[in-house]
Parts: C-alpha cells; sequence; structure tokens
C-alpha cells in the first residue's frame, strides 16, 4: 500500500473513519501494510499514553457486553470518550465468532464519543493480541481517553490483554463456590478488580455470597503493584446499579499506581516484554515461511511423532537449515 498521507492527521484529529482505516492497516497481514501501519504508529506514538487503558474479561454469559455499554454510556455521560476494542477468539473447530454475532452494545456504538470494534482472530490469538495492542494506542491517538479491550474469559488471550491494560477487571456471574473453583486461577490473578455482576432481583443475595466468597478466597494472594489490594464489588448492568462504583474503584487504582510510580514502570515493562513478543513472532513468521526450513516440517514432524527423533534434534535441525540459508 502507497504512503498513508495525512492518515496520522486525521486521526489525531479524531476522524472516526480515519481510525478506522488505520486499525484496518494495522491488521493487515499484507508486509506492505505492516511497513505502512508501523511508519503510521510512530507517527502516532507522541500523542499516545493518555488514556486509562482497562481489560474486561469473562466467561461468555457473565454481561460483558451489556456491563460494557452500561459502563461505556456512563463514562460519555460524564464527558469521556469511550473506544471499545473486543478480541473474537472465532472457534476454530465450527468458525463461529464466541461473542456473537449478533450485534453487541447497540446504544453505546450510536454515541459520537464511542468506537468500537472487533477483532476477530481467525485462529492467530497470539497475532490479533498484538495487533490490539497497536489499535489501543491509535485510539489513544484519536483521543480516545479510556479504552476498553474485551476479551472472553476462555484462557489464552487474558494473559496478552492484561499485559497491555493498566487495570484488568474480572466480571463474573453469581454462583456457588464451584465457580470459584472452576474458574483458573491464572486469570484470577490477573484481576486489579472483580465485578460480580447480575446483583439484581433474585440473584442479589447470591451476587453478594460470591464477592464475599472470592474476597476470602484473595486474601490468599499477593498484593498488586502499588500496594493495590484486588476489590470484590457487585454489580448490575442490566440494571445499571455499581457502575459508577466500579468506575470509583478503577480511578483509585489508578491514582495509586500514579502516585507510587507504578504506573510508569508497568508501561515501561509492558512496552519492553511487548518488543520481545514481537521479536519472537517475527522470527516464528520468518521461519515458517521460509521455503527450505517449510519443505523439512512436515517430514521431521513425522519422525517426531513416531518416536524416530527427538524433538530437539528436529528443532535444531530445523533452525540450522533456516539460518544456513539466510546466512549464505
Ligand atoms: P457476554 O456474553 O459476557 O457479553 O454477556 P451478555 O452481556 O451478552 O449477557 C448475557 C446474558 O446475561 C444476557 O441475557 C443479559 O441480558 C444477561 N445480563 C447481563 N447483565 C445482567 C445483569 O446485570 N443482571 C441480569 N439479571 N442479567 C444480566
Amino acid at each position: 500500500m502507497a504512503k498513508q498521507d495525512g492518515l496520522a492527521e486525521r486521526v489525531r484529529a479524531g476522524e472516526r473513519r480515519a481510525l478506522g482505516r488505520a486499525i484496518t492497516l494495522i491488521e493487515s497481514t499484507k508486509p506492505a501494510d505492516r511497513e505502512a501501519a508501523e511508519a503510521l504508529l510512530q507517527e502516532l506514538l507522541p500523542a499516545t499514553g493518555g488514556a486509562y487503558r482497562i481489560g474486561i474479561t469473562g466467561a461468555p454469559g457473565a454481561g460483558k457486553s451489556t456491563f460494557i455499554e452500561a459502563f461505556g454510556l456512563y463514562l460519555i455521560a460524564q464527558g469521556h470518550r469511550v473506544a471499545v476494542l473486543a478480541i473474537d477468539p472465532s472457534s476454530a473447530k465450527s468458525g463461529g465468532s464466541i461473542l456473537g454475532d449478533k450485534t453487541r452494545m447497540e446504544r453505546l456504538a450510536r454515541e459520537e464519543a464511542s468506537f468500537i470494534r472487533p477483532s476477530p482472530t481467525r485462529g492467530a490469538l497470539g497475532g490479533v493480541a498484538r495487533r490490539t495492542r497497536e489499535a489501543m494506542l491509535a485510539c489513544e491517538a484519536a483521543g480516545f481517553d479510556v479504552v476498553i479491550v474485551e476479551t472472553v474469559g476462555v484462557g489464552q488471550s487474558e494473559v496478552m490483554v492484561a499485559e497491555m491494560v493498566d487495570c484488568f477487571v474480572l466480571l463474573i456471574q453469581p454462583g456457588g463456590g464451584d465457580e470459584l473453583q472452576g474458574m483458573k486461577r491464572g486469570i484470577i490473578e490477573l484481576a486489579d478488580l472483580i465485578l460480580v455482576n447480575k446483583a439484581d432481583g433474585e440473584l442479589k443475595p447470591a451476587a453478594e455470597r460470591t464477592a464475599a466468597e472470592y474476597r476470602a478466597a484473595l486474601h490468599l494472594f499477593p498484593k498488586k503493584p502499588g500496594d493495590w489490594t484486588v476489590r470484590v464489588e457487585p454489580c448490575s448492568a442490566l440494571k445499571d446499579e455499581g457502575i459508577d462504583a466500579a468506575w470509583g474503584l478503577i480511578e483509585r487504582h489508578r491514582r495509586r499506581l500514579e502516585e507510587s510510580g507504578a504506573l510508569a514502570a508497568k508501561r515501561d515493562a509492558q512496552a519492553r516484554a511487548w518488543m520481545w513478543h514481537e521479536l519472537r513472532e517475527s522470527l516464528m513468521a520468518e521461519f515458517t515461511d521460509d521455503p527450505e526450513a517449510g519443505a523439512m516440517i512436515g517430514a521431521l514432524e513425522a519422525r517426531v511423532g513416531a518416536g524416530e527423533l527427538s524433538p530437539g534434534a528436529a528443532a535444531r535441525r530445523l533452525l540450522a537449515a533456516f539460518l544456513e540459508k539466510d546466512g549464505g
């Protein structure tokens, strides 16, 4: 693709169509687009860093889209501009999307101060999360001061999302202790704030019980950067209750991070870690695109599978074939 004339300025001026185009460019897998995307990001970089970066995860049905809509509308009413990037791990088996094809967050989508963008992953989760971080930066440059990255709590994308946000929110539904046991401990460990949604009507007592159980369990977890203790609160996205309190806690978490210097340290560490992600992913892409190494992969895999060759030896042969071609 040709140089993106004026695109950076238009993104920085807050033009939504330009932002949409920028993200399409960022998500493109064509090598020429990648170059243009990197040039664009370089131009946008000075205008980034000012937003609240919030990750929201939860199992399908926990109420993420209902919550994000209520939360987004609340923030817009407070004068914020809200971008939502949703990572949708379309099922590799069915090809169907987990987030659903139904139009989500219709009311929020109609707001002038909102920008909603789903990212279908087409199986390559790591790749999409990588691009999501860049899309997040583009949203910041476009003046969105709250950027929400939504992910389905199925355990793969959460770590990557936690590594790109300031505050990671876990949304759960009321349930017995099984819920706590069934939830992957790793995901709970990532959370800065846990919201027990659907605390309304008949579910209200159960939501409060669930919150108490989580609070008790969290005593065993170490404190977070900035000496932050993870908070667990009930809320109702449907009835618009506890939404303001949730934002209050996110703001308090943010202040704690800022005042202790932990925010700068966290973002610094995240950017560094991201460089290594990029390097690993780029190396793997170069490798799998390499015809000579590529030609050997099938046969070596078969021999490893049959127990004729150790995985380590096979990996070294592939690497040698790849490096030889490149070096010579
Ligand atoms: P997602 O899959 O996590 O995005 O969940 P949805 O937002 O689509 O919500 C799943 C279901 O839970 C829908 O039927 C919602 O109406 C319902 N739901 C969401 N939030 C609440 C809530 O606060 N209270 C109640 N009672 N139901 C809710």
